[in-house]
């Protein structure tokens, strides 16, 4: 018997296991202790929610937001869960229930915050209670070289020796070695397996474009998503509150979230985006843990983040239920002057090692690489070199300069020039003919490629060659980055092929075609989905979710919803069919979504 598929099947309504969460749920059910690392959205909740419902006694969940808290205890008793919270917003009445079902040993799941665990009484309590396992969710809190340092995470150090039986698994999405050594130390996890996915989002979209009029394109990127929850982030607080502004008046549901903004008024403006009462949310950094809200269907970026790490973060709140989402980033080099004056300003923004994360997100943006394959790759995990059919470049959007090949020639020339002895920087400096000391002391200008660029900028020429070992026709060999061509390279030179290049921070002028087009790396039956039908459905979700005082995407997700669109179930059976449709859930919601469905396709019928 499939004791695992059972439940995720009954609890849940899926039918399959995501990579690694069989594995990972293994763990907790073995007794080993585990360190789980899997991208956003890669279904790390069930991974200890599934097995806590196939072992005796009460798993014990640490969270760092009440937030958090609050969207998975809601979602787990959506499914018929006996699962509940401890926190500091609850009343007399609340706390004394919980003690109840925890007393009569009814609970199968407790989420509770790092400082209250470590309690000492509070511990001596869970002690007596009958623990199956402890999970630390939001591992990389405990971490300073995570981006979420958390000094109460600190404090879990002590769970270890309280409870020296009891096994303990933490979980992440931050997937650097050095933080994952941080997690395993401070917990004291005794010989952990560790149980690392791959990162790739492929129902992510990313898109790179320059940024001319920024409220024309913002406005633009979100008209393609009509009704859809989508996220703005923005450098600084001026631009959030600006922008918002602008939106507003235009007619646009949206709200602000930054840092400066009193805690009240903030916490307001999320929870209006979370149960969809605002579409759209401007925000700074400060705007992103504690937001489990599944069907964000675009990110858009205003500006050029601070670092890859921090893009990866901020598109990752992007398509965590699986369906396809669209991140775009307007970019223009002012982004990368703007972040390097901050920078300089701020030592506590880490001086050097900021800059070199600045420039890696640069080029980023410049480099014409598969997004996802850039992506990946940065944080050291290899990426087949096929097309993604899901980002700018592998979707052919993004449109070379005229000049493509004169000026990979140039470059060429250079090279050839300069025999195998020159780096990038060097060469470009060659080709624009900077009057340099090192050039003239070794006699490079008067290389027949000396100043065969000089109408350019060195930066742009650098970037060309970097799009041009992108593509693969030179390398950088040895320490120093010497340029040396590939047969590639030599094609060419002769005039055989035509390389793709771009201004920096120019043409991508191509409109793309939002939701169009892509080949959608996500398995959904497209060619029965009624949009129309999708919106009554929304509605229905709705209104359960205010009944119920519960977000719509606990009621059920943007993919299940769309699932139904598609098979149309009008019985229990079909129902119950559909992905996500949880045996509670088709008893509490089946009769109505079913009814719904019923009346449209009449009501089509008839016409
Ligand atoms: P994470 O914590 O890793 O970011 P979540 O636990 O919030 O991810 O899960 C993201 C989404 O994936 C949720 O909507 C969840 O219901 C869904 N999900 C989880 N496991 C499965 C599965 N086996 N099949 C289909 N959907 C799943
Ligand atoms: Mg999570």
């Amino acid at each position: 018997m499939d004791r695992l598929g059972d439940i995720l099947k009954q609890n849940w309504g899926y039918d399959r296991f995501l990579p690694l969460q069989r594995e990972a749920m293994q763990c907790a059910l073995d007794r080993r202790d585990s360190l789980v690392v899997l991208p956003t959205g890669g279904g790390k909740s069930l991974c200890f929610q599934a097995p806590a419902l196939a072992v005796d006694g009460m798993a014990v969940v640490v969270s760092p937001l009440l937030s958090l808290m609050k969207d998975q205890v809601d979602a787990l008793r959506t499914n018929g869960v006996a699962a509940a919270k401890i926190d500091s917003t609850m009343n007399a009445r609340e706390r004394v229930a919980v003690h109840q079902s925890i007393q009569q040993r009814s609970l199968k799941l407790l989420y509770v915050s790092p400082e209250r665990i470590v309690q000492p009484a509070f511990m001596e309590y869970l002690k007596k209670a009958g623990v199956s396992f402890l999970v630390v969710d939001e591992a990389h809190c405990i971490s300073h070289w995570g981006h979420d340092f958390r000094p109460e995470y600190r404090l879990l150090k002590q769970l270890r020796s309280a409870f020296p039986d009891t096994s303990m698994h933490a979980f992440t999405a931050t997937a650097t070695e050095l933080v994952r050594t941080d997690i395993i130390q401070e917990l004291g996890l005794h010989d952990p397996a560790v149980l690392i996915g791959s990162f790739d989002r492929p129902n992510l979209r990313y898109r790179v474009q320059k940024r001319g009029d920024l409220f024309k394109q913002v406005r633009e990127l979100i008209d393609a998503h009509p009704g859809d929850s989508g996220v703005v982030y923005c450098i600084r607080r001026a631009d959030v509150d600006d922008l918002c502004a602008r939106l507003t008046q235009a007619g646009y549901k949206a709200l602000p979230y930054h840092a400066g903004m009193e805690e009240a008024d903030r916490k307001r403006n999320q929870e209006a985006f979370t149960n969809e009462t605002t579409d759209i949310i401007v925000a700074t950094v400060a705007f992103g843990m504690g937001i489990d809200k599944s069907n964000v269907r675009y990110v858009i970026h205003g500006a050029m983040p601070k670092s890859v790490e921090h893009y990866q973060q901020e598109t990752g709140r992007a398509g965590r239920d699986g369906l396809e989402a669209d991140c775009t980033l307007l970019y223009s080099y002012a982004d990368f002057q703007l972040w390097r004056s901050i920078i300089e300003k701020n030592e506590a923004e880490g001086g050097d090692v900021a800059l070199q994360k600045l420039q890696d997100m640069a080029r980023y943006c410049d480099q014409l690489t598969c997004r996802h394959k850039a992506l990946v790759e940065y944080f050291g995990e290899p990426f087949p070199s096929r097309p993604c059919g899901a980002c700018d470049v592998c979707l052919g959007e993004v449109e070379s300069l005229a000049d493509a090949q004169l000026f990979g020639r140039s470059i060429v020339a250079a090279i050839l020039d300069l025999e195998d002895v020159a780096g990038p920087t060097y060469t470009s400096l060659v080709l624009t003919g900077a009057r340099e000391e090192r050039i003239l002391a070794k006699d490079h200008h008067r290389l027949p490629s000396f100043g065969l660029l000089a109408k350019h900028d060195v930066q742009t020429v650098r970037t060309w060659i970097e799009q041009l070992v992108n593509q693969g026709y030179f390398e950088k060999t040895g320490t120093y980055n010497i340029l040396r061509l590939t047969p590639r390279g030599l094609a060419l030179n002769r005039g055989e092929e035509t390389p793709i290049l771009t201004d920096r921070t120019q043409g991508r002028v191509r409109r793309p075609t939002p939701r169009r087009g892509a080949a959608q790396r996500v398995e959904a039956d497209l060619a029965s989905f009624d949009p129309a039908l999708f919106q009554v459905l929304r509605q229905v979700r709705r209104a359960k979710a205010i009944e119920l005082g519960v977000a719509p995407f606990i009621v059920f997700s943007d993919r299940t919803l769309r699932d139904m669109v598609c098979r149309k179930p009008l019985d229990t059976v079909s129902f119950l069919q559909v992905p996500g449709v949880s045996d509670r859930k088709c008893d509490a919601f089946g009769a109505e979504f079913i009814a719904a469905i019923n009346a449209y396709c009449e009501e089509e019928g008839s016409r």
